[in-house]
């Protein structure tokens, strides 16, 4: 299994990061590390070096950490992504998207949200609220065993997730094992768990440490813990409880799906690796409601829908595989996820998951309310079971990000040069069509570009852009992922052509203005 590299990152130029955020920060400014620290991160890298990691490994990792800290960096720069509340030093494990981040994000949404809801008769939409009865995470088992693994390190205090770092040792452990069972393992292989931030290996005991943020909402005694309210752990538990609601207020009949987009929050523990695995985040899922006799076959068809789904979004096959969960919670039929090969190797994109009648029973329980269905033709009643597709809008948005980051050599004359153009999906695209005056100083070269981009910016998602010369602005476009240019000279004056420019071969040709509208309805698609 690739993983990112357990020991602490440390390159060439012995630049140290922080291994919690990634911010990809070269100076010691990073928020949730201290100097101290540093300095450790840094003596325990060298010794790793020292005790010898392969040549190779050592090379692999370096270009992951390259491949991630070029595609941070970039977010930074272009507007994509920006670290939470930086000003006041950054707030760990929750980010903002910024101007054209928005806009990508926004794209990924709707291209699900075609998918799964417009492309489907029998699916619908729901945008349930974020809070809800506690009794919900009661019913959904979240209260009860919605926790991760937790060790202190009795050396320098650091809290780390016990799965993962047994993981990354290369011993299998999951969330879903016991106290116990975590434990022994911590136990057997004590001599292999190092801390990643002091390198010592003297942990206590494992504690399961629930993972649902609480909040005062509504409760105005002063001591909300005993009596919380929860942000949502995850999107679907909505879905759940509006279950009978659609069913009375819509066309639907089981088999129907009901699908959602919206914002979950989990205390994770050791949340890192940049936007794939953030506190605050933004779930796309949908819950297929299905007869118990037919879930397998349709559990099956949605996990060809929804790897056709990646291929159709414009993701490299080859970054995409299956992964079937080794151990399965007990309500589960049967659980794979699609993984993409992000810069720190193949980790979930998608879950999909036969959730049997657990969902459905357990909420009825709970509630008091009738969540069978009948029949209509053949009078049967049963409780429906689930099949559940679930991603997160950051994982994809991490995964077109690695999947369209380009450096291509393209010097003249000798001089070597390199271009960083983001070959995203032209539907996914931030901005489709940039508009430029070849000169910003000739009013009638800007007048006539004004005109042509307020036109196009009827139908396609369009930027203008008149500063610095025209090869400035095209390295601009492409950073930022921008399928075509159009530029307006003095010959577009007189033959009322552009020049229009395509991103991925650099290629230009003149267009006449009255045939782009068609010209790019054809090439956007
Ligand atoms: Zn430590």
């Amino acid at each position: 299994m690739t993983s990112f590299p357990s020991v602490p990152l440390v390159s060439k130029s012995a630049r140290v990061k922080c291994v919690e955020c990634l911010h990809g920060r070269e100076s010691m400014e990073c928020s949730s590390i201290s100097k101290w620290e540093f300095v450790n991160l840094l003596k325990v890298s060298i010794s790793y070096i020292i005790k010898g990691i392969s040549r190779q490994e050592n090379i692999m990792a370096e270009q992951e950490e390259n491949l991630m800290e070029k595609i941070v960096s970039l977010c930074k720069r272009r507007g994509f992504v920006y670290p939470s509340s930086e000003i006041y030093g950054g707030f760990a494990a929750v980010y903002d998207f910024g101007p054209y981040g928005v806009e990508l994000a926004k794209n990924i949404r709707e291209a699900w949200w075609q998918a799964m809801v417009r492309d489907h008769d029998n699916i619908v939409g729901l945008d349930s609220a974020i809070f809800m009865h506690p009794k919900v995470w009661e019913a959904s088992g979240h209260v009860g065993g919605f926790s991760d693994p937790l060790a202190e390190c009795r050396e320098c205090h650091a809290r780390i997730r016990v799965d993962h770092l047994l993981e990354e040792a290369g011993v299998f452990a999951d969330e879903k094992m016991t106290e116990e069972e975590i434990n022994a393992l911590l136990v057997e292989n004590k001599g292999k768990i190092v801390c990643p931030k002091c390198g010592k290996k003297n942990f206590t005991e494992a504690k399961n440490f629930n993972l649902l943020v609480k909040s005062n909402l509504g409760n105005f005694t002063g001591d909300f813990t005993k009596e919380p309210t929860y942000l949502r752990g995850e999107t679907c538990q909505g879905i759940y409880t509006n279950f009978k609601y659609v069913l009375d207020s819509s066309r639907v009949k089981v088999p129907f799906g009901i699908a959602q987009i919206g914002k979950a929050f989990r205390n994770e523990i050791t949340a890192r690796q940049y936007i794939f695995r953030t506190r605050e985040f933004e779930q796309m899922e949908m819950q297929y409601f299905v007869h118990p006799s037919t879930a397998s076959e349709v559990y099956e068809e949605w996990r060809a829908k929804r790897f056709q789904y990646y291929l159709d979004l414009g993701l490299k096959k080859e970054n995409l595989r299956w992964h079937e969960h080794e151990n399965l919670v007990f309500y589960a039929k049967a659980a794979w996820d699609i993984e993409y090969n992000f810069p720190f190797g193949f980790k979930e994109l998608e879950g999909i998951h036969n959730r049997s009648d657990y969902d459905l029973t357990q909420h009825s329980k709970f509630s008091g309310a009738d969540l069978s269905y009948r029949d209509p033709l053949t009078n049967e009643k049963f409780v429906p079971w689930i099949v559940e597709t679930s991603v997160g809008v950051g994982r994809t948005f991490l995964a077109v990000l690695t999947d369209a980051y380009t450096e291509e050599e393209i010097g003249k004359d000798g001089q070597s040069d390199t271009r960083i153009v983001m070959k995203f999906p032209k539907k996914l695209a931030p901005v489709q069509v940039a508009v430029f005056p070849l000169m910003k100083n000739k009013p009638e070269l800007v007048e006539k570009a004004r005109e042509i981009y307020v036109e196009l910016k009827k139908s396609f998602r369009c930027e203008f852009d008149d500063n610095g010369n025209v090869g400035k602005r095209y390295r601009r476009q492409d950073e930022i992922g921008t399928p075509y240019c159009v530029t307006i000279d003095f010959e577009s004056l007189e033959d009322g052509a552009v020049t229009v420019r395509d991103r991925d071969t650099m290629a230009q040709e003149r267009i006449t203005i009255s045939d782009l509208p068609q010209y790019f309805l054809e090439n956007l698609k």
